[in-house]
């Protein structure tokens, strides 16, 4: 007999136990993607079977899953300030922890019209939701990855974000020398032999986008000295940081002339952002 959907994500569940501690949302999401459905009927239709297909899609989905395969690679799509995106493995999965980034960017007092450059944009999360919320902000976005500039186009496609523009470039390198009111970034940040790495959805993701030299502060202080030449007077550079790389990134602002630094704490309580004014 073919499975029900409350049954299928019950057996699910139950295989993903020892590998993850989402197990029961993963199966949810899971099968969502399988039944190409809003979350909404599972709860209106437990009792509804599976056909063969479906069945057979969901199993090799939860095998996949079962290998430690990130369900946002698995479906394709991650959700980020409420918009869904496509994610690959060329890039990072978007965090929740970012979104901390994202409000404390769209809390500076910036013109309507303000310039942003978002370097190492990945997917193009933090470019886009900004996008999403400031239809008239003049937003770059930035990746060394072609393949991450092209899923960053296509997301912007998707979500009909004109207003943003993607480019290739490693950090500044290919930046016309332009002057931005808000440079933000989510750089590589974690040291190399951190336990973590070995662990959960990290091992699906490039190193390149997780890992950084000089116990993970190499690209923080790269940007934080080259944005210097790039900022307005007054612009803020905000960039987001491993939770106890805090007091590191705000003596480096220091040093570096920087002005009003402040960090801002993620929803778990971590300090996650640190920002500052460039004042000449
Ligand atoms: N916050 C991510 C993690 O801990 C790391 C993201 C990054 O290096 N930029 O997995």
């Amino acid at each position: 007999m073919a499975d029900t959907v409350e049954s299928a994500i019950q057996s699910a569940a139950l295989l993903l136990e020892s590998s993850t501690d989402s197990a029961k949302l993963d199966a949810q999401v899971l099968l969502l993607e399988v039944l190409n459905k809003p979350r909404s009927y599972l709860f209106s239709w437990p009792e509804k079977q599976l056909t063969e297909q479906q069945k057979a899609l969901y199993d090799s989905y939860c095998q996949r899953r079962l290998n430690g395969e990130p369900v946002a690679h698995i479906t394709g799509t991650r959700e980020f300030w409420s918009l869904s995106l496509q994610v690959n493995a060329t890039t990072l999965i978007p965090r929740p922890d970012t979104e901390t980034l994202v409000e404390t960017a769209l809390g500076l007092p910036l013109c309507d019209k303000a310039t942003v450059l978002d370097l190492g944009t990945g997917t193009g999360a933090i470019a886009l939701a900004l996008a999403s919320e400031q239809p008239h902000w003049r937003i770059t976005g930035v990746d060394r990855i072609a393949e991450a500039v092209a899923l960053s186009t296509l997301n912007k496609q998707r979500l009909g974000l004109q207003h943003v523009n993607f480019l290739q470039s490693n950090w500044f390198s290919e930046v016309e020398n332009q002057k931005f009111d808000l440079i933000v970034s989510n750089p590589p940040y974690i040291e190399h032999d951190d336990e973590h790495l070995g662990q959960g959805d990290v091992r699906f993701e490039p190193l390149s986008a997780l890992v950084a030299e000089d116990d993970g502060m190499a690209d923080i202080k790269h940007i934080i000295t080259q944005a210097r030449d790039y900022l307005s007077p007054d612009g803020y550079l905000l960039i987001e940081h491993g939770f106890e790389q805090s007091i590191k990134v705000h003596r480096f602002f220091a040093q570096m002339a920087y002005i009003n630094i402040l960090t801002v704490k993620d929803l778990a309580d971590n300090d996650r952002v640190t920002f500052a004014q460039w004042p000449k």
